[in-house]
């Protein structure tokens, strides 16, 4: 499998290593790339965004023609993991205008709403197909306001959504690279694999 990671910003080799772990634990070798510039998505088998600042990530990818090839790869039916800021620029609505969002996930939502810095918290949270709780770290999370009739909601905390599914594309309210716990890069792009083994 060939992973790409958007490397504006943000956790790059946290992800990278969860992606790796998470196929080692299937027996499949994985090749993860750095994604800086167009060209490298349309090469990917799945690809990641990962949290850091919305406003300049989405810039980048609008700027590198990278946005048009993710809109591709997910119009390809093929998965894509997007965290925390990868969130908020997937999303259909980020009510804030120097973010352009994708419109990939049919979801609007709140930048901040769990928080400034010094508000991050971790909470173990219960999510739809993991048998055990997940231990989530939230930094400056945005919430999951209003979502489209299309989309999953896979978990959810203080009654919000902070983790859905819509077709290809998982995205989370929380930094599932900071932990040990490849559960959810698991969730997001091998979930027919998984059920299998
Ligand atoms: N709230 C940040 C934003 O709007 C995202 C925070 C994060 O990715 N940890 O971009």
């Amino acid at each position: 499998m060939k992973a790409g990671v958007i490397a504006v910003q943000g956790d790059v080799s946290e992800h990278a290593d969860a992606i790796r772990r998470a196929g080692d634990r299937r027996d499949e070798s994985t090749t993860v790339v750095e994604i800086r510039k167009s060209g490298i998505v349309p090469e990917c088998d799945v690809v990641l965004v990962p949290g850091g600042e919305s406003t300049t990530i989405s810039k980048h990818l609008h700027r590198e023609g990278i946005a048009e090839e993710i809109r591709a790869h997910v119009a390809a039916e093929k998965p894509v993991l997007a965290t925390c800021a990868g969130l908020i620029v997937l999303s259909r609505d980020a009510k804030d205008d120097r973010v352009d969002p994708l419109g990939v996930i049919d979801v609007t939502v709140d930048r901040n709403a769990f928080g400034r810095q010094r508000d991050s918290f971790e909470a173990a949270i219960d999510v739809e197909g993991l048998d055990e709780p997940f231990h989530a770290v939230f930094i400056r999370a945005p919430a999951i306001d209003d979502v489209g009739k299309g989309v999953e909601v896979l978990a959810r905390w203080d009654d919000r959504p902070v983790c859905v599914r819509d077709g290809p594309v998982v995205g989370s309210s929380f930094h599932p690279e900071l932990t040990d716990d490849p559960r959810i890069h698991d969730l997001a792009f091998a979930p027919e694999r998984e059920v299998e083994a």
